[in-house]
């Protein structure tokens, strides 16, 4: 753990930056804890650091997360509710501690995007969340992207830790996918990607679950506070529904289907690669004994 000598020495080495940034943090990211730097002390946040943000929920652009990941800096903009900053992540080792610095900077009135007009505060929410979300959305089915399993699984698993809750996963993967591009072209494909995203969408709970692509025609599914059993009830809802759908094309109607893996948190001190992995075994257990089920 780094003491208050390191930090000591990290306001020193700050120097100039202190003057020319408005606020100066050291992030945990996986933990969401922040400390905020000032000229001659650190002070814990209270909360979490997203907080700062006012939007009651983890940022879906966690650059501090990539930050700690990838150790590269990213930048970002946000708004809290009053005004913009422009964010910048920067990877640092404190102690033997693995932490981020976020150098915030008020760019109010000085950045142009799309006519924000900040005096109508949802709006403005809405339009650097949609700038945020490109990061780690994916465009063809508008379901999250791999970056942003890796950036939020592990944190999931830190924060169910905390209130004592749990989770699932399911792992879906469509049936003999290869064989509509094959035949219908990768135009087919897409739209029965699509068609797959938008039934995944319908059935889990916006607030709390989340889904992903994992990766060609591979998906992943969070729920939030769901046993197993409960998560193949879901995933046996969808997997219905992708069944009975008749997906429609200029000149021909597909059916498809698709197989499910689920894993659940038992401990927390599993990691999101194992998880991953448990989800994956069964995956291969369902293509393996038929196809068109879900196994857990
Ligand atoms: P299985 O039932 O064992 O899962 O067989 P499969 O054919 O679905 O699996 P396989 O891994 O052999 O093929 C996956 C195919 O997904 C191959 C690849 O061309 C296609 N694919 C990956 N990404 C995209 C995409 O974005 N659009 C389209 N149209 N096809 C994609
Ligand atoms: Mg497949
Ligand atoms: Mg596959």
């Amino acid at each position: 753990m780094a003491n208050s000598k390191d930090f000591n020495l990290i306001i020193q080495n700050l120097g100039i930056f202190i003057s020319v940034y408005d606020i100066i943090r050291i992030v945990n990211p996986l933990y969401k804890t922040a400390r905020v730097i000032s000229e001659n002390e650190i002070i814990n946040q209270k909360g979490s650091c997203f907080d700062f943000w006012k939007q009651n929920k983890i940022c879906e652009n966690c650059i501090s997360m990539r930050s700690y990941i990838e150790n590269e800096s990213f930048v970002k903009i946000e708004f809290n509710g009053e005004k913009l900053y422009i964010v910048m992540s920067v990877p640092v080792e404190i102690g033997s501690e693995k932490l981020v610095i976020e150098l915030l900077k008020d760019v109010t009135g000085k950045i142009f995007i799309e006519d924000i007009d900040l005096s109508d505060v949802q709006l403005t929410y809405q339009k650097i969340n949609k700038l945020n979300e490109l990061v780690v959305k994916d465009s063809l089915t508008g379901l999250y992207n791999r970056r942003f399993i890796d950036e939020r699984l592990d944190v999931e698993i830190i924060r169910a830790s905390f209130s004592k809750s749990y989770f699932s996963i399911a792992m879906a993967d469509i049936d003999y996918f290869k064989k509509v591009n094959d035949t219908y072209g990768h135009t087919a494909g897409d739209k029965v990607l699509q068609t797959f995203a938008d039934i995944i969408r319908k059935n889990i709970r916006i607030e709390s679950d989340w889904a992903a692509r994992y990766g060609g025609e591979e998906f992943l599914i969070f729920f939030q506070n769901q046993k197993s059993i409960n998560a193949f009830e879901i995933a046996e809802r969808i997997r219905k529904e992708l069944e009975n759908t008749v997906i429609k094309l200029e000149n021909f109607e597909i059916k498809i289907t698709a197989s499910f893996g689920i894993s659940s948190l038992e401990n927390y001190s599993m990691t999101s690669k194992e998880l991953i992995k448990i989800a994956d075994e069964k995956l291969y257990y369902a293509k393996n004994s038929g196809r068109n089920k879900v196994v857990i």
